[in-house]
């Protein structure tokens, strides 16, 4: 069970931390019988259960540092779920359809709840791609630069694109709007749970607060 993150702030700082304690790490003010300025707010966890998000785009860290230095790089393993959760993604030995094995990735939900024509398509359109002869091994060799995993999910997503009649999306934009926001999300969080298992808290300065007024030149 995945502990979650809290935040609150005292003594001009932000502090994270798993429990909200007694007293203020920072000047040692006792919280009991009184409350704080501000409720402490959870940090949403960046990681899910792939098997339990349909028609997603899931990313799975090789390992955990793999995260920190994600460059749109192999070091990621990705995969593209049916309406059942199944996993489709492409490996060594061609298309892997995974029950297991995907319960703590980053999950990205491709299709809106109301797109129902494409969720009825979804795992025929998947299959197929699937069985492509692309993905076969014995036809083309899987190659750590242009035939990987990623390959396989952007080229995916791109043909489900163009059934939308949308553009197809570029390796880099993908990679630049799509994954590593949500890397970097996952990176700092999993830097978060260090620190605090580590010392109990992770306290830094709170940004500056915007009073009435100020900023507000729109
Ligand atoms: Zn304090």
């Amino acid at each position: 069970m995945e502990r979650s993150v809290v935040k609150f702030s005292h003594c001009d700082k932000d502090i994270f931390c798993f429990f909200v304690p007694e007293q203020c790490p920072e000047c040692g003010v006792s919280f009991s019988g009184r409350r704080l300025e501000e409720a402490p707010v959870s940090i949403p966890n960046p990681f899910s259960n792939g098997h339990k998000t349909p028609c997603a785009f899931l990313v799975a860290p090789a390992e955990e540092s793999s995260l920190r230095d994600f460059d749109g790089g192999s070091d990621l393993h990705t995969g593209i779920t049916n309406t059942n959760g199944v996993v489709y993604n492409y490996t060594k030995d061609g298309v892997r359809r995974d029950h297991h094995g995907w319960e703590r990735c980053i999950s990205i939900p491709l299709v809106k709840p109301d797109m129902y024509n494409l969720i009825d398509q979804w795992d025929q359109y998947l299959e197929k791609f699937s069985t492509e002869q692309t993905w076969d091994p014995l036809w083309q060799s899987f190659n750590e630069e242009n035939h990987n995993c990623y390959n396989y999910t952007l080229m995916y997503i791109n043909c489900v694109l163009a059934t939308q009649a949308k553009p197809a999306l570029s390796k880099d934009e993908f990679t630049q709007s799509f994954i590593l926001p949500r890397i970097k999300r996952a990176s700092k969080y999993l830097t978060l749970c260090e620190e605090i298992a580590h010392c109990h808290f992770y306290i830094v300065d709170s940004p500056p607060k915007v009073t009435e007024g100020e900023g507000k030149s729109d």
